[in-house]
Order: structure tokens, then C-alpha cells, then sequence
């Protein structure tokens, strides 16, 4: 796959985290956590409690441009709101 944002080839492998890696249009502070999030959980995982979860998630078929630094991976999105 050729990266979208430059056009050079990317490789595949396997992005690890701890915990899952949230995204947010919010800007975060010391003081306040953000009331609108989308979580990312690996497609497989369980993610039916915060005991089940692993809290090492593997994302496997994750593409990585080494020369602009993209990152392209699925998952599992976790909508939350507060
Ligand atoms: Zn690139």
C-alpha cells in the first residue's frame, strides 16, 4: 500500500498500545477529561467490560509510513460521550 498523504510505499506490521488509544477533537487539559471520545479497540477484542480488556492491545495489519511517520490501522470504535 502507498501512503496517501506522500505517495511512498508502507509496510505492514502489528501496532502495539497500552490501553486503547483514544481520539478526540477536544483539547485536553490537567483538570478536565474530555466529554467526547472514540476509543480504539482492536477488532477482535472483548471489549464487553474494562476487566476483559487487554491491556496491551495488539492491532494487527497496521501500516506504517517511514517517511512521513502515517499510521494506518483498523479497529473497533467505541463511541463515548459524557
Ligand atoms: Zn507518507
Amino acid at each position: 500500500m502507498n501512503c496517501p498523504q506522500c505517495g511512498q510505499e508502507m509496510r505492514c506490521g502489528n501496532l502495539h498500545t497500552r490501553n486503547y488509544p483514544f481520539w478526540t477533537q477536544q483539547e485536553l487539559s490537567f483538570f478536565r477529561s474530555p466529554t467526547d471520545t472514540v476509543e480504539v479497540a482492536p477488532l477482535d477484542d472483548d471489549t464487553t467490560s474494562m476487566f476483559t480488556r487487554d491491556p496491551f492491545p495488539t492491532f494487527p495489519g497496521a501500516w506504517l509510513c517511514r517517511s512521513c511517520g502515517l499510521v494506518v490501522f483498523s479497529g473497533k470504535l467505541l463511541e463515548k460521550r459524557k
